[in-house]
C-alpha cells in the first residue's frame, strides 16, 4: 500500500473538507397539520400535499407492543 510521503497540512485538510457538509433539508409547516415537513414532499405526520391525501399514514403501534410485554 502506498504511504504518504508527508503529513497533509492543516491547510489543505481543511480546504478539502470544506466542501464536505451536510446539506439541511428546507423545513417548512404542513398547511394541513402544521407540523414542521421537508418542503415539496408528502407531509409524514398526515399525509397531505398540496390539500390534497396523497398517501395513508400508518400509525407505529410497534412501541405500544413492545410495552405490553
Ligand atoms: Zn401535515
Amino acid at each position: 500500500m502506498g504511504v504518504p510521503k508527508k503529513k497533509t497540512t492543516i491547510t489543505k485538510r481543511g480546504f478539502r473538507q470544506s466542501h464536505q457538509k451536510v446539506a439541511v433539508p428546507a423545513m417548512v409547516e404542513c398547511s394541513h397539520c402544521h407540523a414542521l415537513m421537508q418542503s415539496h414532499h408528502v407531509c409524514p405526520s398526515c399525509g397531505y400535499y398540496e390539500g390534497r391525501k396523497e398517501k395513508e399514514v400508518v400509525v407505529k403501534e410497534h412501541k405500544k407492543k413492545m410495552k405490553g410485554r
